[in-house]
């Protein structure tokens, strides 16, 4: 039952080739948010093994993971801080630096966002090199927070970038997986 219901899920994904550039298959969530019964059933597998436990709050990565991470706060009963590119947030932030193919980019949260000792969950759309989520545990596990997991719809496997958060020491939890980049 669970690998049927996945397989629909993963159908309400939309693919969309050379999207932004040449070579790239976009992996287009919007499609699974429209759709009612997949925006819920994604919503409800993401937070399944957390649900009874202690969490303090959601993280979400810019911008994707801010609607999916603010359903999964809902859903925990938690509360929800959002990572975001850089000069978004208002008041006093902490950033971390890292790289990309080309150059470097940065990411921030607000210095109060999260305590020492506060138990996280990171939710994003998707993984491909996992180089954003790794930001995000550092910047995170710098403020003293537990990551109990780091949380996608989808892993692009091959790229590696799941593999890459478990070698750090962080559960991941994943949906569905696409072959390539
Ligand atoms: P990375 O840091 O390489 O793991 O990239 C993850 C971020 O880039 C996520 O926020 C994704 O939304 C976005 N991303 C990377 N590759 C794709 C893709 N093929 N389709 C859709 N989004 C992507």
């Amino acid at each position: 039952m669970e690998a049927r219901r996945h397989v629909a899920l993963k159908e309400s994904i939309r693919s969309i080739p050379d999207y932004p550039k040449p070579g790239i298959i976009f992996r287009d969530i919007t499609t699974l948010l429209s759709d009612p019964r997949s925006f819920r059933r994604a919503v409800d597998s993401l937070v399944h093994p957390f649900a009874g436990g202690r969490i303090d709050q959601v993280a979400g990565i810019e911008a994707r993971g801010f609607i999916l991470g603010g359903a999964v706060a809902h859903q925990l009963s938690t509360g929800f801080v959002p990572i975001r590119k850089k000069g978004k947030l208002p008041h006093k932030t902490v950033s971390m630096a890292y790289a990309l193919e080309y150059g470097t980019d940065e990411i921030e949260i607000h210095v109060d966002a999260v305590k020492a000792g506060d138990r996280v969950i990171l939710v994003d759309d998707l993984i491909a090199t996992g180089g954003t989520a790794t930001a995000a545990v550092n910047l995170l596990r710098g403020m003293g927070a537990e990551i109990v997991a780091a949380c996608f719809v989808i892993d692009l496997p091959e790229i590696g970038g799941a593999q890459r958060l478990r070698d750090l020491g962080v559960p991941v939890r994943t949906l569905m997986e696409f072959e390539g980049h």
